[in-house]
């Protein structure tokens, strides 16, 4: 974390979990225990269903609410689709882009990110770009080749000025759900190279004011050490973000003064 550039963010993916009632279970839970953390931004990203119910659950608190993915058209004959519009208008704060779920099973592309992040940014949203590579792309060697292309695809027509809003979240597939975690050194060697091709793409003022989260597997025990990295600026966290005392104390680790 680097305080004083950027926000320090720490964000829930609850993928296909938590119907509506078992929403406001969870915030029934987590709002008396969160308080109003210092150092750290708080989102959860939610199913679109029950976006509109957890932004009055948690309105008069520190934390955002994100949908999980947007279509990149404003509106049209895209059946099931929400537009980035449609979530801003009801008070979503961020989206979720590429996340490596939605690449594998709906045939997100590099060239939809980029489309959805800049319909996410024309529509006053956050977007937070998942980038990450396989494990056989890791034992080949290509990962640093492969997010370079994944993060300039995402910022391709990005004007400068707004790419301060748009956060980063690296995520190695491999990482993400199996409770393997990336060694705080191999996050950080991937995040630092995140930020290395911002510069060369906008210059140091820019990547050095834009969040890059960690995700996969990040838990109450790892997060400390994770988020003590200078280039990991907080967490895209799945499974730990639905039990409130869990997603706590991972609140707590990016909060310490
Ligand atoms: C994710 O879905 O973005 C994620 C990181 O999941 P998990 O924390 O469960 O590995």
């Amino acid at each position: 974390m680097n305080r004083r550039y950027r926000k320090t963010i720490i964000a829930g993916n609850w993928k296909m979990n938590k119907t509506l009632t078992e929403t406001k279970a969870f915030a029934e839970e987590f709002k008396p225990i969160l308080g109003r953390p210092k150092w750290c931004d708080i989102v959860l990203c939610v199913p679109a269903v029950n976006l509109h119910s957890a932004i009055r659950m948690f309105k008069d608190s520190r934390v955002s609410i994100g949908a999980e993915t947007c279509h990149y058209e404003e509106n049209g004959a895209f059946t099931g689709e929400v537009s980035a519009q449609m979530l801003k208008d009801i008070g979503v704060k961020y989206v979720i882009i590429g996340h490596s779920e939605r690449r594998q099973y709906y045939n997100e592309t590099d060239f939809t990110v980029n489309k959805k992040v800049i319909s996410a940014l024309n529509a006053g949203l956050r977007p937070i770009v998942c980038v990450g590579e396989s494990l056989e792309q890791r034992e080949l060697g290509v990962t640093m080749d492969l997010i370079t292309y994944q993060v300039k695809c995402a910022l391709a027509n990005i004007p400068i000025e707004k790419v301060r809003h748009v956060v980063f979240a690296y995520e190695p597939i491999w990482a993400i759900g199996t409770g393997k975690t990336a060694t705080a050194e191999e996050a950080q060697e991937v995040c630092e190279g995140i930020r290395t091709v911002i510069r060369k793409l906008y210059g140091a003022r820019v990547a050095r004011a834009v969040t890059i989260q960690y995700g996969g597997s990040m838990n109450a025990k790892n997060a400390a050490e994770l988020l003590a990295q200078p280039d990991i600026d907080g967490g895209l966290i799945g499974g730990a973000s639905l039990k409130p005392d869990q997603f706590m104390q991972i609140i707590n680790a990016a909060n310490q003064d």
